[in-house]
């Protein structure tokens, strides 16, 4: 007699839970504009709310879902609200979901080309196709000497690079016997702190990051790195890796890519360049300024799960040689050979970067482009970078406030002219009250307030409201006569 005993969810549920759970997050959507921003729990509250331990018989469905809203909810931070401007956007769209919903439903394991074609070779389509759209250099499509594939983080993708770089300079030997010499890297103060993260577990160790300074604008000084590099191979030390970025994460500077890449040439160094959020601007024309110089690069990587609408996780990451990627990354255990990737005909992405397995992302994001297409894509990020304009515009006419820096695109630096201790209670009293919330830096020495314009639903009116906002916090201070 066949056992035929299950716990598994039976179809018809499936289906009712599915469709409920769909629902569910069309209304979050139309209903988030509405919530505090920011949660408001305190450290352990969601923590002391679940059971000490998990259960033995298995809960229904409809408690579970009771659940998200009791218990849940209150613990979540809403980036997904019209009224968020802290860090960076996280943006997604009703087509990402739908493909990372797919991309559970088939449950598929990419890490080989055998084991489900479709994942890699759309992700390769995908990926040659962002090529074009960003008007990115040709060496990064598959049918070149590079390619892209998908990450789950810049600084995933970083580390990626700064392997491949320790690799090739090493003429692919730290691999296999350990690295000798000291070999050194370099970002602008104004990096992200992936990069040192990634020296750290690279083996390269955090000493051996030089940092460069920055013009007024926080772009790197290529002088002064074209120094640093001269003086580091005058004490027997290897200059190997170079990360730019285009848009720093704490003001959106832009690093002189080409005049870092002539340097990198020079001196035989790996240029990587992170365009984490910026990436994006670059499809549309009027905003490709930003990439100037990137043939020089040997790897890039931006962040669909920023700014393009594609939920978290994506991040897309070319280089310009592959070979030396896969050089880096390759093993080939014997349960894991097959006549495919025998042939030398198909990409197998576990070797493109660190872990085995891999997810089917690509789906989302093809979702994504297919559904917006080149145009729509290309209206809503102009219209990101017209509203963060707008405020800028508001902040130059202002007595009060001042811009720290001009900015590029869609991320607006500025500060009250009263100090820190003012700027400070303008971001605290917003962000309390719930109906917008923003973070911020420090550059010269000052807090300066960050406005982040990038998720999805975001219009003029909610940035309108947000200027008011800040205005009022700024007039209850002086009236409380701090
Ligand atoms: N690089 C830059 C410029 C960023 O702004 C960020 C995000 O904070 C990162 C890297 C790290 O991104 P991820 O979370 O994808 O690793």
């Amino acid at each position: 007699m066949p056992n035929d005993k299950s716990f598994h969810m039976p179809s018809k549920d499936f289906k009712r839970y599915g469709y409920q759970i769909i629902d569910w997050i069309a209304d979050y959507h139309e209903r988030v504009e509405q919530m505090p921003v920011f949660s408001q729990v305190s450290p352990g509250e969601i923590y002391s709310k679940l059971p000490d331990h998990a259960p033995q018989q298995g809960d229904s469905f409809q408690e579970i879902l009771k659940d998200i809203e009791k218990i849940i909810m209150p613990g979540i931070t809403h980036w997904q609200s019209p009224n968020w401007y802290a860090f960076f956007p996280a943006n997604t769209s009703g087509p990402s979901i739908l493909g990372e919903l797919l991309s559970a439903g088939l449950g598929v394991q990419g890490m080989l080309w055998a084991t489900s074609p479709s994942c890699t070779e759309l992700e390769t389509r995908v990926v040659d196709w962002l090529v074009e759209m960003l008007d990115l250099p040709s060496t990064f499509k598959s049918d070149n000497t590079g390619g892209g594939v998908i990450q789950d983080s810049a600084s995933s993708a970083t580390l990626c690079a700064l392997l491949a770089a320790r690799e090739r300079i090493t003429g692919y030997s730290s691999n296999q016997t350990g690295c000798t010499g000291r070999l050194v890297a370099y970002a602008s103060t104004q990096a992200h702190s992936s990069i040192e993260k990634a020296v750290k577990i690279a083996g390269i160790g955090s000493e051996n990051l030089h940092s460069i300074g920055v013009d007024d604008q926080f772009a790197m000084l290529p002088d002064q790195l074209e120094q640093q590099v001269l003086k580091d191979k005058q004490h027997g030390l290897t200059p190997f890796f170079i990360s730019a970025n285009i848009g720093s994460t704490s003001s959106n500077a832009l690093d002189p890519v080409a005049e870092i890449g002539e340097i990198c040439r020079k001196h035989k160094m790996w240029l990587h360049v992170d365009a984490a959020m910026s990436g994006t601007a670059a499809l549309c024309p009027e905003f490709r300024f930003i990439h100037r110089g990137l043939e020089c690069a040997d790897s890039y990587c931006f962040n669909p799960h920023k700014w393009m609408f594609t939920n978290f996780d994506c991040d897309v990451f070319y280089v310009k040689n592959r070979d030396a990627l896969i050089r880096t990354f390759s093993l080939l255990p014997e349960y894991l050979r097959n006549k495919a990737s025998e042939s030398g005909e198909v990409f197998d992405y576990r070797d493109w970067h660190i872990q085995l397995g891999r997810r089917f992302r690509a789906l989302k994001l093809w979702f994504v482009i297919r559904h917006y297409g080149i145009r729509g894509l290309q209206y809503h990020i102009r219209e990101h970078v017209r509203l963060a304009q707008l405020f800028a515009d508001w902040i130059r006419r202002s007595d009060d406030f001042t811009l720290e820096v001009e900015p590029p695109l869609n991320l607006v630096c500025f500060r009250h002219r009263g100090g820190d201790e003012i700027n400070q209670y303008i971001m605290d009293t917003v962000n309390a009250g719930g109906k917008a919330c923003f973070t911020h830096t420090r550059l010269n020495d000052h807090l300066v307030l960050r406005l982040s314009v990038g998720q999805t639903h975001t219009r003029e009116n909610h940035v309108e409201t947000v200027w008011q906002l800040i205005q009022q916090a700024s007039r209850q201070y002086t009236s409380n006569g701090k």
